[in-house]
């Protein structure tokens, strides 16, 4: 079951008041948080692993016998394919019947190919420039829409052939292997298919099985089904029949019944068959399933149906795949390197933070943790200085009455802990804004005063599914670098020019590259189109001024306003949306909020929340994963170890470690008479210390340390002066490379 096409994957959304509960496709969205997971928890096994695995699992936990592929295959596979024959007999009489006309397509270099409507395919186009792209084309583009390469084109148009390092060719590709790995899943448990996506990195396919859930013991037999079905290089066959057709194919399955029922608002829509498989999708796919040589099972877990924990509980079962094996060997060294780093191993290891069953989903920082989470504010709040922000500090719990106000009561109540309070309804605060909101109101506003610029370091809860949580990426409780800025119609280009500039500084210092899209007017939208036009010519405007290349994602807006997502990159090039900067037409509205006009009249301001490092928790997960634990000396916990040779330098020692400390650095000393002064300095060095200062006889009488860094790289000897100077450098600097002193 697919998206028409790829949207960009949204997190539960940073900064904006709610996302629409009406998903605009049949997939649903899926967040970078659940995708995180997939890679961090996923283990590369060999067939042998895999086997031993397998064998353990079954001893353990008396598994029911190892899953085969089902004989006889389940009955409705036979039904469907009866109605397939015979609906697609009749698309192929109506096709012939169709008189062919010349038709001019156009490739993006402007060159001009000619075709017949009806006949001509994209794939014939491709193998008319070459043979080499034809192959390579995963999926086309016609007119701007992603279109089956098998499919005929049916009049002039601009045709545009995409590649996997295409964003919109992977999930393509991503989820035609979700067809495969369904055809392969009906196969082995016959349940019933639901929801098949392609997500930040792969697929997944949801299924509703009888007895005996997924194990990953069952991957062995998938994947060699998966074999079998990629060897046969079935084609993705596309039919485009009515809402009625489709509910007496689909009789058996009620999940894509209720999806037909209440999704589907067009008289017709299609379906696609690959092997066995037949499956309600508004495609596109990859021309056939022999495109995908290398799929690999990464994971599979319980979920509720559309993701809601009173609706049926399903199967999923995750995956990966790539046009060649060694893609997926790549990925998966990637993988490895990414579990090494992996945020929750380091930040026990570095004793930085940690969860506790008592409260899921929060976290406890610990001292050295919450030095970097305080780092980072205070990095955040000296900017907030520059740039005209001022702090504010607002309520934790709020009286129902403001979130029905706000909408959220209407919208988003379910993420929300509320409880009651001398019998009225109070809520946890989800996000800032309508807290704002109440101060713009507070007394009248003049337009002298604008734009308002509010920043709230305030906590915040979601009521977030305790399955759903993973480490410091998916949390019920955590604090953003939220701001929201109430200005003039007018001024929103200059504030966002402002808040481009906040965050290319941010992340310049964090050593952060970042991508930039901006979403447009969605279909169902609130408000004047006029004010939505203006908006998104001023954003555009900003982005062009900016000068780093951006992409417009055109309707995936917010229904109350156009905003710009931001995805940042880490080392590992693995992209995570931080930051969003969100224009918000209707909480003004909502909250009746006005200024007096220069001319006198009142006017409606427009909201604009961002965030820049989104949650703190989150950040910090991707900072400790970023660094792998090597954390740049100004945002480090571990500045400095302070290593004596032996106890008659002790005291002087600790001198130099009260001289360091009293200056503001994070220095350790290590006494311990057990262990030789090698041991030492390697036990520094595996903690990151950033810098281990050596004390000898000679450096106790000249008042000196030798230095050394966490990469052994001996820096020699240094005045205790000149050791703090370059101390303080590095802090106000907040120098990324710091390991030269
Ligand atoms: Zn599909
Ligand atoms: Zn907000």
């Amino acid at each position: 079951m697919n998206a028409g096409r790829f949207r960009t994957i949204i997190r539960h959304s940073v900064v904006s008041s709610f996302s629409s509960p009406i998903p605009n496709n049949y997939c649903q969205r899926h967040s970078i948080g659940s995708a995180l997971q997939i890679c961090r928890t996923y283990s590369v096994l060999t067939p042998k692993e895999k086997w031993k695995l397998k064998q353990a699992q079954e001893k353990s936990r008396k598994m029911p016998e190892t899953r085969k592929e089902l004989q006889p295959w389940p009955q409705y596979i036979e039904h469907r394919l009866t109605l397939w024959n015979k609906f697609k007999q009749e698309y192929e009489e109506s096709l012939a019947s169709k008189t062919p006309e010349d038709i001019t397509i156009t490739l993006p270099d402007g060159k001009e190919v000619a075709g017949q409507s009806w006949k001509t395919t994209p794939f014939e186009v491709a193998k008319g420039i070459s043979n080499g792209l034809a192959e390579a084309t995963v999926i086309s583009k016609v007119n701007g829409e992603l279109w089956d390469l098998e499919r005929p084109l049916e009049s002039s148009c601009k045709l545009q052939l995409l590649k996997f390092d295409d964003e919109e060719a992977q999930a393509v590709f991503w989820h035609s292997s979700a067809h495969v790995l369904g055809e392969a899943m009906e196969r082995v448990y016959e349940g019933c298919l639901c929801y098949g996506p392609p997500i930040q990195e792969g697929f997944y396919y949801d299924m509703q099985i009888a007895g005996d859930g997924v194990s990953n013991a069952d991957f062995p037999v998938l994947e060699t089904l998966v074999k079998g079905i990629v060897k046969e290089k079935q084609p993705f066959e596309r039919l485009e029949l009515t809402k009625a057709q489709l509910l007496e194919m689909f009789d058996y399955n009620m999940f894509k019944k209720r999806i037909l029922n209440e999704k589907v608002d067009t008289p017709t829509t299609t379906v696609y068959r690959c092997g066995s498989l037949i499956d309600l999708c508004r495609g596109p796919h990859v021309r056939n399933t022999g495109k995908i040589k290398a799929l690999a099972l990464t994971k599979n877990s319980a979920t509720y149906w559309e993701g809601k924990s009173d609706n049926e509980t399903l199967q999923r079962v995750y995956g990966i795949s790539f046009p060649e094996p060694k893609q997926l060997k790549q990925w998966q060294q990637l993988q490895e390197e990414a579990a090494k780093r992996d945020h929750r191993k380091l930040g026990r290891e570095q004793e930085l933070y940690f969860f506790n069953e008592l409260s899921p989903g929060s976290c406890f920082f610990l001292p050295k943790g919450a030095l970097i989470y305080n780092k980072l504010q205070d990095l955040i709040r000296s900017e907030y200085r520059k740039r005209g922000f001022t702090e504010v500090i607002t309520p934790n719990m709020y009286n129902v009455k403001l979130w029905q106000t706000s909408g959220h009561w209407q919208h988003y109540a379910e993420n929300m802990f509320s409880f009651e309070v001398e019998k009225e309804t109070f809520a946890l605060k989800p996000m800032n804004c309508p807290g704002h909101c109440v101060m713009f109101n507070h007394r009248p506003r003049s337009w002298r005063e604008l734009p308002i610029r509010l920043a709230d370091f305030g906590v915040l809860h979601r009521n977030e599914l305790s399955g759903a949580l993973t480490g410091l990426t998916r949390v019920r409780r955590f604090q953003q670098d939220d701001a929201h800025m109430f200005c003039t119609p007018e001024q929103i280009g200059s504030e966002i020019d402002g808040a481009l500039d906040f965050l290319n500084h941010i992340y310049g210092v964090l050593g952060f590259d970042f991508q930039l899209r901006l979403s447009t007017r969605p279909e169902k939208f609130l408000g004047d189109i006029e004010v939505w036009n203006e908006a998104e010519r001023q954003l555009a405007n900003s982005l062009n001024k900016f000068g780093k290349p951006w992409k417009e994602n055109p309707g995936d807006g917010a229904f109350y306003g156009p905003k710009i997502d931001i995805t940042i990159l880490d080392a590992l090039r693995r992209p995570t949306q931080c930051a969003t900067v969100q224009l918000d037409f209707q909480l003004p509205i909502r909250f009746d909020m006005n200024y007096i006009a220069e001319n006198g009249e009142k006017k409606r301001p427009v909201i604009i929340h961002r965030a820049i490092l989104g949650s703190l928790e989150r950040a910090i997960a991707i900072l400790t994963e970023s660094y792998a634990g090597k954390w740049p000396f100004w945002l480090s916990p571990r500045q400095a170890c302070i290593v004596p040779v032996g106890p008659s330098i002790n005291e002087y020692a600790g001198t130099v470690q009260k001289q360091l400390y009293e200056a503001g650095y994070q220095v350790e000393l290590d006494t311990d008479p057990g262990d030789t002064l090698n041991k030492k300095i390697r036990n520094a060095q595996l903690a990151q210390f950033n810098f281990i200062l050596v004390l000898g006889d000679r450096e106790k009488e000249a008042g000196t340390v030798n230095v050394r860094t966490r990469d052994n790289k001996v820096l020699g000897e240094r005045s205790l002066d000149q050791l703090l100077s370059r101390f303080k450098e590095l802090t106000e600097t907040r120098s990324l490379n710091s390991d030269a002193v």
